[in-house]
């Protein structure tokens, strides 16, 4: 072979280029976080190419996201020096399995052409079958089955491999559904999800014929991440690997974050057992991250049992340390990494000027980026969310925000639609072209419509009767929204008599409304709760169900910081109105879960108290097992960081409208001092205390919960190790509350110009909003930073 120019290995440091040269038998590297597992794995797909060993399509290729895979892909081209004209298997288990489905699904009963079902068909589909069952689907939901099915298609079993220990699950019934369900998707030709890898395994067990085809075309295996595969996608790797045992894999035990999905870090323990004379590359240099970030992971990481256990270290002394901060509550922490993001932009905290694009934050739960959104629309600093759609673009908040837009405005048609059968209220097309059909007729808005076509008995039936709820629940709260009527006579003195108010008399016809008896806050979770919305998710078993609850209960807290409903919708109406998807510069706001693979230099990690993270779900359900799942998060997240990683918590976390004191994380606790610099929080004294008071908390609030976070024993473990810099007790001056008007630029009467409602005269100002008397558009609050002096 002519020898060709190998730059690409001039990059690499002996023990991985080690794993790159042996292209030959089964190969296992087994390192930490950033010791170059990825580049190497890109490296030997370029080696393979480069030396003739294969052409692009015998090169199968596995990782994790769409997202990973596109890059692998680009740094291959720029690792050749060229554009590489098709790697057709270099992506997800998923993608290459729907790629080979289609080739073989004549195997498994199904036709080229099948459909993939998504969720909600998928769904529809059981239900058919429980019903047909004659089981009561309120009891054994739907989703739940759903969420079986999958755990036993993750494991790869059949209907009839599902061992008998399982075969208990929803009501013993639940293996025989299993059966029906696949016989169902093959009379539709369809599958869903997790047949796309359960199907390929089957074929490849039961022809043996096609396996071997694939183990000559696929010359070589590589797959990256390897401790999150599951058992399914474990068989079928080694299916594919049995002939040649040319498979290299990549993956880090303290990286294994997918157990909840059925991933078992176990396969990487079995590789050696699997393939015997397994070559094993152990990469102990670290070349992300500084030894301050390094060495707080490492820290962190140790508190697991059964670890491999590898000791990483690296060449970039020094650094900042990793920083921590303890915040009052979330707001102010959202308030606060907002200026360090300004600050760093700017150049300061000892390293240079950061793009945006370099800094993200990484939250254990996605209901934690609201307070980010919130807070970056409000300062102007651009964002992109990642692996997600932003927190007001959600499903379920916009659904929700749909119920509170009718209760305030019952003409609003679109929401109407939005929601009339969500949930589910037997309410198909034709009921609902019924109703726009009879709002048309007497031209009236749909609520009314609906109104109407119930009591003319146009729409029957159960549907019939659920409509008639919900108009009347909708009438109902708009009721309670505007507050009870007050008559003439019910304004009574102490004597009994009416009294007359000379000032402002009843003219005849004439509504009062006296203060409404609930919150706006209250009533958002009564409308949730009473339109069966919330119900909904409690019974939804699927794994995103309790991450959408949480976003629910994050919306609730949301209204806390405005006067009323309508204040809210407007508020909201104004950032989406200023939403852009320009080019240019963002931070990136993701989970943990999807930060995996990256690196930053700059990191955010919120929000680390016990109950958020780790998560409650994981200290209740799983003991320890879901702890040490928790601790490898951390891990990933810390690990993300190149240059600096700062940590925070909050003090108090807001749940529906009830102060909760959190304890720091127990995480908090495993950070090895000499790597971590304990920051002063500057919220505890003034901004922080002013924003609380702003948001409404009473002085006697404060100090019940104060009182109860600063006697938790994880503050004052962190007091004592801040040696009193940072960590002291708030100050009775902390309970003043701050005239914040001094601190707005802005004063009441003074004119101004507001790019959406034109011209007005500011009639008050709260906090950074502000009430104006709109010349044109009425009277709105709006938020400051979008409205300018009128000489600006
Ligand atoms: P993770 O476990 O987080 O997925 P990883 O082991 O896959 O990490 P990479 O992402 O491949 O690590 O590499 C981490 C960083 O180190 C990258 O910026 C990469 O370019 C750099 N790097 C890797 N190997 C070397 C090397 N030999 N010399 C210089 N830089 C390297
Ligand atoms: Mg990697």
């Amino acid at each position: 072979m002519a020898a060709r120019p190998m730059p690409y290995l001039d990059d690499l440091n002996p023990a991985q280029r080690e794993a790159v040269e042996r292209l030959d038998g089964p190969v296992l590297m087994l390192a930490g976080a950033g010791t170059g597992k990825t580049k190497a794995l890109t490296s030997r797909i370029v080696h393979l190419l480069m030396t003739g060993r294969a052409r692009p399509n015998e090169i199968l290729s596995v990782t994790f996201t769409n997202k990973a895979a596109r890059e692998m892909k680009t740094r291959v081209g720029r690792l050749l020096g060229q554009q590489i004209e098709g790697m057709p298997w270099l992506g997800t288990f998923h993608s290459i399995c729907v790629k080979l489905l289609r080739r073989h699904a004549e195997l498994v009963g199904l036709k080229s052409n099948f459909t993939i079902l998504d969720t909600d068909d998928q769904i529809r589909l059981l239900k058919q079958l429980i019903n047909a069952a004659g089981i009561d689907e309120k009891r054994w939901p739907a989703r739940q089955l759903a969420g079986l099915i999958d755990h036993w298609k993750n494991r790869a079993w059949v209907p009839s491999k599902v061992p008998s220990a399982e075969a208990g699950a929803y009501n013993h019934r639940g293996t025989e559904l299993y059966a029906q369900y696949q016989t169902r998707l093959r009379e539709l030709n369809a599958c869903d999800f997790g047949d796309l890898l359960l199907h390929m395994v089957t074929i490849f067990q039961e022809h043996p014929d096609v396996l071997e085809q694939y183990q000559r075309w696929f010359r070589y295996i590589l797959v990256d991440e390897y401790q999150d595969t599951n058992v399914a996608q474990y068989l079928w790797l080694r299916l594919l690997a049995g002939g040649h045992k040319n498979i290299c894999c990549v993956g880090d035990d303290d990286q294994s974050i997918y157990g909840w999905r059925g991933a078992e870090v176990g396969n990487i323990l079995r590789f050696e057992k699997d393939f015997p004379g397994a070559h094993v590359v152990r990469l102990e240099q670290n070349y992300r991250s500084t030894e301050h970030i390094l060495a707080a992971a490492g820290g962190v990481i140790r508190g697991n049992e059964g670890r491999l256990g590898k000791e990483l270290w690296t060449d970039a002394k020094g650094g900042e340390k990793v920083r921590l901060i303890g915040h009052w509550d979330g707001e102010e922490e959202a308030r606060w990494i907002g200026d360090e993001i300004e600050a760093l932009q700017k150049g300061s905290r000892g390293i240079e000027a950061q793009s945006l694009d370099d800094m993200a934050i990484l939250v254990r739960a996605s209901h934690q980026m609201r307070a980010f959104e919130d807070r970056f629309l409000t300062i102007g600093l651009n964002y992109r969310v990642i692996g997600g759609p932003r927190f007001y673009e959600r499903m379920e908040i916009r659904d929700a925000m749909a119920y509170f837009r009718l209760v305030v405005s019952p003409e609003d048609d679109l929401a109407f639609e939005r929601i009339v059968n969500t949930p589910k209220r037997g309410l198909g097309d034709k009921a609902q072209q019924l109703i726009q059909a009879t709002a048309r007729e007497f031209g009236v808005t749909l609520i009314e419509g609906a109104r109407i076509a119930v009591d003319e008995g146009r729409i029957k039936g159960k549907g019939g009767g659920q409509l008639r709820q919900l108009c009347e629940g909708l009438a109902r709260w708009r009721e309670q929204m505007l507050g009870p009527v007050v008559h003439a006579s019910d304004i009574i003195d102490d004597a009994g008599d009416e009294v007359i108010d000379d000032e402002a008399p009843f003219v005849v016809g004439e509504t009062r409304r006296g203060p409404p008896e609930m919150s706006h806050m209250e009533l958002a979770e009564v409308i949730l709760d009473e339109s069966g919305y919330t119900g909904m998710w409690q019974n939804d078993k699927t794994p995103e169900a309790p991450g959408r609850l949480e976003n629910l209960k994050e919306l609730v807290k949301a209204l806390e910081q405005f006067e009323n409903l309508q204040g809210f919708l407007e508020h909201v109406s104004l950032i989406m109105d200023n939403e852009s998807d320009e080019a240019g510069e963002k931070v990136s706001i993701m989970t943990l879960h999807a930060a995996k693979g990256l690196e930053f230099p700059v990191v955010f990690l919120p929000g680390w108290e016990d109950g958020l993270f780790p998560s409650q779900r994981s200290m209740d359900e799983s003991g320890q097992k879901g702890l040490e799942e928790e601790r490898r998060l951390a891990y990933v997240g810390i690990t993300r960081a190149e240059r600096l990683c700062t940590i925070s918590f909050a003090g108090n976390r807001r749940v529906f409208g009830q102060w909760q004191s959190a304890l720091p994380s127990r995480f908090i606790d495993e950070l090895p001092e000499e790597h971590v610099d304990v920051l002063t929080p500057p919220g505890l004294y003034g901004g922080g205390y002013g924003a609380a008071a702003q948001y409404g908390q009473s002085g006697l609030e404060s100090r019940a919960s104060e009182a109860n976070v600063y006697n938790s024993p994880g503050w004052k473990r962190l007091q004592a190790r801040s040696g009193q810099r940072g960590m002291s007790q708030p100050k009775e001056s902390r309970n003043t509350v701050i005239d914040l008007q001094a601190v707005s630029a802005f004063e009441t009467g003074q004119r101004v110009f507001h790019q959406k409602f034109g011209y007005g005269t500011i009639r008050a100002i709260e906090g950074d909003k502000l009430e104006v008397d709109f010349e044109k558009a009425g009277s709105k609050k709006v938020v400051a930073s979008y409205v300018h002096a009128e000489d600006d």
